[in-house]
């Protein structure tokens, strides 16, 4: 039997006790357990004594490292372009990935996106995306490289073989209460992000009712984590800090999302999605030393939609086929009359949600169709008795636990709120 150099039940009592890991024990815990040495259950109590007392950022990066080392690092140095990508914390209505990807790419860099799919109230890309017809999002190592260099995009799903410690932690994070810990978050986004191999990186963190993260000081340290463990590990990384009090748009739904992403690309859409595709656009261009590129101007010259023609195209979709649509439409109507001055993201997540949109086991099918459209949003007029949300279901079943999250999803008050609305870009980290 081969000798361990650590004993697990010292590491759990080291950081126990507040202690600081070294570098080696961090190493040989994430192997071990990944290995399947260290049990289940040495693994759980750890990860809620790291929780409880937390990690440096040192033992944070070096965290990172290690379960960055337990896969494979996909390597992208000569694709054509530098490479640039963006990772969002998750929020409702967030399709920002599906215009932003062509976008940057239409700027001259390289987006080689690896994403997920949807838990909960927040969507996943992926589910977005394979409601075009035809679409993968399965594409080997070959087959990424080069679409990155034909089309400068590629959206699809990281392999099993990147970041397989992460996966493995992810799962026992999810059912012993431990989610919810700043360097355990920031280490498993930013291995799984590291792993793609990407050169610079922009990460979206959200923050409101809608996201992981409630307030702006608990969202400001996961951002300052994740940009010092980039950047501790060589990718040039910045954040920025964004609402999620409102959802993004007017749609939250995989295939409602995918044609408002649409509308943005053919020089339309929401102004706030517009306007946070641009702003991380800029971000992403000026890591790679592009800041002379004007990706507002991309967007609505079409050379963005270009992009977006030729990465469905190149993924197997049907940039021109007709998108899937829910069966059955149900509308909720307002009660009173005057000026929305809220509207909740979490309410409508959990209602596009029990629609179908999402899933509550990551081996749940989704609906293409299902979800939410919104008809107001804070700042706009709103009549009694004109409508407020378009539901959209395959099973008539659905509306009436969807109609009951959405109760006080929406305030409106006689008159404006008089303030300035909270702007959608709170900050900058890096
Ligand atoms: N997303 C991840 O990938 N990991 C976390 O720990 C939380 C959100």
């Amino acid at each position: 039997m081969s000798q361990e150099p650590f004993s697990a039940v010292d590491v759990i009592a080291t950081k126990r006790d507040g202690g600081t890991l070294s570098d080696a024990a961090v190493d040989w815990v994430v192997d071990a357990y990944t290995r399947g040495v260290v049990a289940e259950e040495q693994m759980a109590a750890l990860a809620m004594a790291i929780l409880l007392r937390g990690m440096s950022i040192p033992e944070t990066l070096r965290w990172t490292e290690a379960m960055l080392a337990s896969g494979r690092r996909l390597e992208l140095g000569d694709v054509g372009a530098p490479t640039v990508d963006k990772h969002s914390t998750g929020g409702v209505g967030d399709k920002i990935t599906l215009p932003l990807a062509p976008l940057v790419a239409a700027c001259g860099a390289a987006v080689p996106q690896l994403s997920g799919r949807g838990l909960g109230h927040t969507g996943g890309t992926l589910d977005k995306l394979e409601t075009i017809p035809g679409f993968t999002t399965t594409l080997d190592t070959a087959a990424i490289r080069a679409q990155l260099r034909s089309v400068g995009a590629v959206v699809c799903a990281a392999g099993q073989d990147l970041a397989p410690a992460d996966r493995k932690l992810y799962a026992l994070r999810d059912v012993t209460a431990t989610v919810e810990s700043v360097p355990l978050i920031a280490s498993s986004i930013m291995s799984k992000k590291l792993a793609e191999g990407t050169s610079a990186l922009v990460l979206d963190v959200k923050v409101g009712s809608g996201a992981f993260m409630k307030d702006l000081e608990t969202a400001t340290r996961l951002a300052q984590t994740m940009v010092d463990i980039g950047t501790g590990a060589g990718v040039a990384t910045v954040a920025l800090l964004t609402d999620m009090d409102t959802p993004l748009g007017r749609t939250a739904g995989n295939a409602l999302e995918v044609a408002e992403s649409v509308e943005v690309l053919a020089g339309g859409g929401p102004p706030d999605v517009v306007a946070l595709t641009v702003a991380l656009a800029e971000q992403m261009l000026s890591l790679v030393g592009r800041d002379g590129e004007d990706p507002a101007a991309a967007l609505a010259d079409g050379r963005a939609m270009d992009r977006w023609r030729a990465l469905v195209a190149a993924q197997g979709g049907d940039p021109d086929a007709a998108l899937p649509a829910a069966v059955h439409r149900d509308v909720v109507t307002a009660t009173r009359t005057g000026v929305v001055t809220r509207l909740d993201a979490y309410a409508v997540g959990v209602a596009a949600w029990r629609l179908g949109a999402g899933r509550s086991r990551k081996e749940d099918p989704v609906s293409a169709g299902a979800g939410v459209v919104w008809h107001v949003r804070p700042g706009e007029q709103v009549a009694s008795g004109s409508p407020l949300f378009t539901l959209h279901a395959d099973e008539p079943a659905r509306f009436a636990a969807a109609r009951a999250a959405l109760v006080d999803a929406v305030s409106v008050a006689a008159v404006g709120p008089g303030g300035t609305a909270r702007p959608l870009v709170l900050g900058r980290v890096g």
